[in-house]
């Protein structure tokens, strides 16, 4: 019964009960393997449903005295496919028993994180100066007047701050200057939070988040990471810099990369220097990378200022006062550790950004902050 127009021969009731089963028995099948919706657009559709061309189809060929009993076994028919698209079939067949489920689809693949290449960076340059015997130490990013600047020889009013205009915190006008709240320049305050807190030797490496009030362009962002470093002992001299920094780039960058230093100006240094490595590109030849000049300036550093000593000396010795008023006396805290005759040492930083750029030839710094999987993906 597999054609919607199958004539019939004639219309005894022996051969009207014959078809009309042979229907009920295709609906019953129809209604085990259909879903509802399915199983009324193929019985009860309005232009293609088998009810509708069927019944038009014999209607029109049966003589007049049979098309009454006929149209009565039809709408018995519609009835029970009526019943059938309201009621599906009790037992449910397999195809029908779990609608959602084909297990033969391909499953959810769920990527697994990464870190960020910016901490990658930020982990491979930590993890060169661990190797050295140094630790990490981080500090708050809403930092005190004070720690950001006075502390590292940038005294009020000095223009040297211009160099390093920053974001200030609301309503701090009230405040003396060295306790106004500022977003931090540089990771440096962490340098003093740890010499007033610990006495020398001190090697530490401090990885952060900074801030500045620079324009955003391909090179530059208003927040960027940084990793300073400090080493601090007695006879540290400027070859102990020289000597730690070569090793590091080398260990960075291959041990083909050669280093020089340049005379230049932190306050929080003395004597100061910028170092350049040779270029990774075109090893010195000069490239447009390097502006021709087979060397990228990568860091700066210096023999730690005395001025620094002084601040620490200055705020060791107000803690020690305060611990004898408490009555916490701590012998082993020797205010005077910092005494520059006695001690001596160096700092350096460097820009994360600026290295991952390089190692990864990324020419617009706002690529690690978008967000855009199809960047960070490549890092995977
Ligand atoms: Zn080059």
């Amino acid at each position: 019964m597999n054609d919607a127009a199958d004539p019939l021969e004639s219309f005894d009731d022996a051969t009207l009960d014959r078809a009309f089963e042979a229907l009920a028995g295709e609906l019953k099948a129809d209604a085990a393997a259909m879903d509802a919706e399915a199983l009324r657009l193929h019985w009860l559709g309005r232009k293609q449903g088998r009810l509708k061309l069927i019944s038009e189809a014999w209607l029109k060929s049966a003589p007049a005295e049979a098309r009454r009993a006929l149209g009565m076994r039809f709408n018995e028919l519609k009835q029970r496919i009526e019943a059938a698209v309201e009621a599906p079939a009790s037992a449910p067949s397999p195809a029908r028993s779990a609608p959602g489920l084909d297990i033969t689809l391909p499953g959810l693949v769920r990527a697994p994180g990464i870190p960020h290449p910016l901490l990658k960076t930020m982990q491979e340059i930590v993890e060169v100066f661990h190797n050295l015997g140094y630790s990490t130490s981080t500090g708050p990013e809403v930092e005190t007047d004070f720690y950001n600047f006075e502390a590292l020889n940038f005294p009020p009013n000095h223009p040297a701050r211009d160099t390093q205009d920053t974001l200030v915190i609301a309503n701090q006008q009230g405040r003396p200057t060295r306790e106004r709240l500022l977003m931090r320049t540089h990771t440096s305050p962490v340098q003093i939070r740890t010499m007033i807190a610990q006495a020398p030797p001190v090697r530490i490496v401090i990885p952060g988040k900074v801030h500045r009030n620079d324009a955003a362009d391909a090179t530059h962002s208003p927040i960027f990471h940084q990793i300073e470093g400090l080493c601090v002992d007695t006879n540290i001299t400027f070859s102990d810099l020289k000597g730690t920094l070569d090793h590091a780039m080398k260990a960075l960058f291959g041990s083909s990369v050669k280093t020089r230093f340049f005379p230049s100006f932190f306050p929080f240094t003395e004597p100061s220097a910028d170092v350049q490595i040779s270029c990774i590109f075109c090893a010195g030849k000069g490239c447009r990378k390097c502006k021709q000049s087979g060397w990228i300036e990568l860091l700066g550093c210096g023999m730690v200022d005395p001025a620094v000593f002084a601040a620490v000396t200055e705020q060791r010795t107000a803690r020690g006062v305060a611990q004898r008023l408490l009555g916490e006396v701590n012998s082993a805290y020797d205010p005077a550790a910092y005494d520059p005759k006695r001690i001596s040492g160096f700092a350096f930083g460097m820009g994360v950004e600026r290295i991952a750029m390089m190692q990864y030839g990324v020419s617009d710094i706002g690529q690690f902050y978008s967000g855009d999987m199809r960047f960070l993906e490549q890092f995977a």
